[in-house]
């Protein structure tokens, strides 16, 4: 076969590649057109939290990075107050990474007995400040790769001191920023990497620590897990769960 022939083969079936080409072309408008919705709903509620809790902050007692990281890592399933009660006193005992790297994890398990999943958390912190000694000259690092390679720390805790503790752009995906993500049109997914990396493509990164901040405080305080308090939100104007209540808001 020529190549002039083998082409107009080619050309021939071209009606099922153009139905397929248009069907794609269709998919990727309507991509846009929700990326595009997605944005304008996006501005709408960086304003509304911004209104709602514009001093949004850390509530943990934290005052440099380590205790950033140590405090974030207490805090898997308890919350803040919990943690604060336990951290004056772990923080005197363990002031810098090479104590945590020297200690007894027995001796860490005393100071933290009253949080949740204390045996894991103490046994992290100790293996943290041994990697943080041996690989990372005994300072905490200030780049995600490289916290996430430190014992207890995943994307959320590593996030979390980027924005807490060095006041870097980092998204703090935990459970309230999951649920209302999901709840209010930003995101399809409830899996917390796929979530960070769609509200990413949302906003500016100078955006990231407060959004994160005031959303979660919005899931404390007004989008309950169970009830959200829908007549009282400043968002139920555009929140596409508004009026569904708990069963499509879960
Ligand atoms: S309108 Fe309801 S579901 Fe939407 S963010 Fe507000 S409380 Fe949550």
């Amino acid at each position: 076969m020529t190549k002039s022939s083998s082409l107009k083969k080619t050309k021939q079936q071209s009606p099922a590649c153009k139905t397929s080409r248009r069907r794609a072309q269709t998919k990727s408008a309507d991509g846009d057109a929700a990326s595009v919705e997605r944005k304008e709903r996006m501005k709408k509620i960086l304003k509304a939290l911004a209104k709602l809790y514009p001093q949004a902050e850390c509530e943990l007692d934290v005052a440099t990075p380590l205790e950033v990281l140590v405090a974030t890592v207490l805090s898997a399933q308890c919350t803040d107050k919990k943690v604060n009660q336990v951290t004056p006193a772990l923080f005197e005992k363990y002031p810098n990474p090479q104590s945590y790297a020297k200690a007894k994890v027995s001796d860490v398990e005393k100071i933290i007995r009253t949080l949740g999943l204390f045996r894991a958390k103490a046994k992290s912190l100790v293996a943290a400040g041994k990697m943080l000694v041996e690989e990372f000259g005994a300072e905490v690092p200030d780049t995600l790769d490289e916290l996430v390679k430190l014992p207890g720390v995943g994307r959320k805790t590593a996030n979390c001191v980027l924005v807490n503790g060095f006041n870097k752009p980092g998204i703090m995906c935990d459970t309230h920023c999951c649920r209302l993500s999901l709840r209010l049109g930003l995101t399809e997914s409830k899996d917390p990497v796929h979530v960070e990396f769609d509200l990413a493509k949302l906003m500016a990164p100078k955006d990231w620590g407060l959004f994160s901040h005031r959303i979660i405080l919005h899931g404390r305080r007004v989008c309950h897990a169970r009830k959200p308090e829908c007549g009282r939100c400043s968002m139920n104007g555009f929140c596409p769960s508004a009026s569904a209540g708990d069963d499509r808001a879960g």
